[in-house]
């Protein structure tokens, strides 16, 4: 499922997909037979026939060699977050002076690399280090360039010996399966599944980045190894600057801007880029939708593309939730729908909703699994960089809670109340200038304070981190929908019987609906989520308000987590259990690497530096006292100044004594950082701000946040 692409310009035309081994490339190549065969896979979910393994992977080394690859790799992504490649040769010697091609259906299938390096969350043991790739047959392979290097990249999962998920992507398999069956079941009631196997969800993550100068990024050893600032005064007039730097785009960001779009269209991503700036410094892309696993796949080529490109002009993509702080941070809006394998989407309320019960039972069945597993929602988009985010004046709070408008909002009343009568329209909005047309208001309308929005034909999850792969997430939301679409079912079956007349249907669906709706419509708020009312309502309401990631892991491992996934098929329990250790320990590594950054930037650039200023403020002092001038003021800076120093230097002195703490237990150690080590470091930051406001630009060792913020 895949948005169109409509475009008149002939550069995408000429480019799109030109590095994908695409359907097309597939059905002009392949034999007919093993074509159809493989359509059946990619399009029905079928089992891979293994006899025309060898066919593909000859035909595709073909492909690929032709334009100019040497190697190929399983490409995965491992529970790190990243992708991991293991390249190997696509060309040996044949000992007689030339080369031979060796690509076979095996190669093409399943992989060996080396799983002891990436994490497993305990679910293999070290004595058995041994994970498998196996070839993922319904995203499309692509090649990979790096400058004269082109290497074949062959979408993978990856799973241990045992067959347990090693991976992001073999869960969100899963649960699109798991959503498919039940989403299947509601289709069947309302007489609708005729000619459709399955139900997939789509997906298109909107990416929020920013870009830097590269050499004054090299010059910041916070940016280079945290991707953040851990220090920075704010420069004077901040954010309110913002409405000057719409528009105007410097050259070298236009020309990156350009460059990634076209390698995104080589390898088959569909974007269009966004050129409006939130904040300044920070950009937009927004991919078309497409099935989500593949839209899963694309936005981890996404990052690595905006990175690679940007470092070709001189700049550097910040992909971190919140690289400065006082200034927007950047999220992955995730647009998430569910659509028949025939393209008809089931979240389109068309026109007189009101009556179209099949709509609103899948919407009955979103609302019930936001509610019940808001926390889960939550802990899904936990991590160190979405702290500094989720919940600031900026970003969507950490109580989850659902934004449906008011068109729908009025249904669902209705609905609690008996039977729908209307279907509120759009109206207009009037502009207030005579000259001007007045717009259609779509009743969706946008309300950018909640983390979770029905925004006219799908929803968008707004309070993914914008480092996050969107595979997590995704399947968990799958998981949930499933779990609820599979109640209302259940329920609908009861009541209904079999084959019931149109009318015992019809009441059948609006009780069930009905006892949704009372049960749940709490997690709906279309007010605004930043006021401080909603957060004292949200509490009245008894919905989960887990502020940060140390509150919200544990959801990960809570017992009805572990029931949801097994119930639908989508994670074990162990898997459960080592994802929620994998994030722990990320998280905590983080702050660790965070906390130690900062302790040796203080110590080694930011404390020297001030008090070289200290001592040409001294030497001015003496100076101008030796000339006999009297110079009280002077004195006065001076004394204030090391002031400045002593407090920087004892918040160094407390954040060191609490960043040597450590623990076996990952947990114990997380909210130790959280009780000691965070709020030590909020401190030192503050302190060293303070100096960079005093200290002689010329005797500053980083690049200001004005430098990196507006010099492009
Ligand atoms: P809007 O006007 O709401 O911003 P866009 O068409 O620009 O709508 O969509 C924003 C994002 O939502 C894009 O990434 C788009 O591909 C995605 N999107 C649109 N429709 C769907 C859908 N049915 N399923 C998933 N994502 C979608
Ligand atoms: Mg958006």
């Amino acid at each position: 499922m895949t948005q169109e692409l409509r475009t008149t310009d002939t550069r995408v035309d000429a480019l799109f997909g030109v590095d994908t081994f695409s359907k097309q490339v597939m059905q002009k190549r392949l034999p007919k037979e093993v074509y159809k065969s493989l359509l059946k896979t990619i399009d029905h979910g079928e089992p891979l026939d293994p006899r025309i393994a060898d066919i593909v992977a000859a035909t595709m080394k073909d492909w690929a060699v032709e334009r100019g690859a040497t190697h190929f790799t399983h490409w995965f992504q491992p529970l790190t977050g990243l992708t991991a490649e293991k390249h190997d040769s696509l060309v040996s010697p044949d000992g007689m002076g030339g080369v031979i091609y060796n690509f076979s259906g095996a190669d093409l299938t399943q992989g060996e690399p080396d799983a002891s390096s990436f994490p497993s969350g305990g679910l293999r043991g070290t004595f058995e280090a041994r994970g498998y790739t196996a070839w993922d047959p319904t995203s499309p392979a692509f090649l990979n360039r790096h400058g004269k290097a082109v290497t074949l990249c062959i979408p993978t999962g990856f799973v241990s010996w045992t067959g347990e998920a090693l991976d992001t992507k073999i869960p969100l398999l899963r649960s699109m399966e798991a959503l498919s069956k039940q989403a299947l079941r509601i289709l069947k009631i309302f007489g609708t599944d005729t000619g459709v196997t399955r139900v997939v969800t789509t997906l298109g993550p909107e990416q929020e980045y920013f870009l830097v100068d590269r050499e004054m990024f090299y010059r910041r050893p916070d940016l280079v190894t945290c991707e953040r600032t851990l220090f920075g005064a704010r420069p004077p007039k901040g954010q309110q600057l913002e409405d000057h730097y719409f528009g105007a785009i410097p050259a070298r960001v236009l020309a990156f801007m350009h460059e990634a779009e076209e390698e995104l269209f080589r390898v088959g991503v569909p974007v269009k880029t966004r050129h409006n700036e939130v904040a300044p410094g920070q950009y937009e892309v927004a991919p078309l939708f497409e099935t989500s696993h593949i839209a899963s796949d694309h936005q981890m080529v996404l990052m690595e593309i905006l990175r690679r490109v940007a470092d070709r002009h001189g700049l550097k993509a910040l992909l971190h939730e919140k690289p400065f702080a006082g200034v927007n941070g950047s999220g992955k809006h995730c647009n998430w729908s569910i659509s028949t394998d025939m393209g008809v989407n089931l979240f389109d309320p068309q026109d007189d909703t009101h009556t179209n019960l099949q709509f609103l039972t899948f919407l009955c069945g979103v609302v019930r699994g936001v509610d019940l597993h808001a926390d889960l929602i939550r802990a899904s988009i936990a991590g160190a960089g979405n702290d500094h985010r989720l919940g600031a004046n900026e970003a969507p709070p950490a109580i989850i809670s659902m934004f449906l408008g008011e068109m729908l909002s009025d249904i669902l009343v209705q609905v609690e109340q008996g039977l729908p009568k209307r279907t509120i329209k759009g109206g207009t909005i009037e502009l207030g200038a005579r000259s001007l047309p007045s717009i259609p208001r779509h009743s969706g309308d946008r309300n950018r304070t909640s983390p979770f929005a029905f925004t006219g034909n799908k929803f968008e999850f707004r309070a993914v981190g914008s480092t996050a792969s969107v595979a997590w997430p995704t399947t968990v939301f799958n998981a949930v929908v499933a779990e609820s679409l599979d109640f209302i079912a259940t329920e609908v079956e009861k009541a209904a019987g079999n084959n019931p007349s149109p009318a015992k249907l019809q009441a059948a669906v609006l009780a069930v609906l009905k006892s949704v709706i009372k049960q749940h419509k709490r997690v709906i708020f279309d007010g605004d989520g930043y006021s401080p009312e909603w957060h004292k309502e949200a509490a009245r309401r008894g919905l989960p308000h887990l502020r940060d990631s140390v509150e919200a892991f544990p959801v990960l491992k809570a017992k009805k987590t572990v029931d949801l996934f097994k119930k639908y098929g989508v994670l074990t329990k162990a898997e459960v259990e080592s994802r929620y250790h994998i994030a722990v320990e990320k998280w905590v590594k983080q702050l660790v690497i965070e906390s130690e950054m900062m302790i040796s930037m203080a110590r080694t650039m930011i404390l020297p530096a001030a008090l070289r200023h200290q001592a040409e403020l001294g030497e001015a002092v003496n100076a101008t006292e030796g000339a006999g001038v009297d110079c009280d003021d002077s004195v006065k800076a001076l004394e204030g100044f090391v002031a400045l120093v002593s407090t920087a230097r004892e918040a160094l002195v407390k954040l060191e004594a609490a960043a040597a703490h450590d623990h076996d237990d990952p947990m114990a150690h997380a909210h130790h950082i959280k009780a000691k080590v965070r709020p030590a470091m909020s401190v030192l930051r503050a302190a060293v701000d303070a100096l960079e406001n005093h200290v002689a630009a010329d005797l500053w060792p980083l690049p200001t946040y004005r430098e990196l913020l507006f010099l492009k």
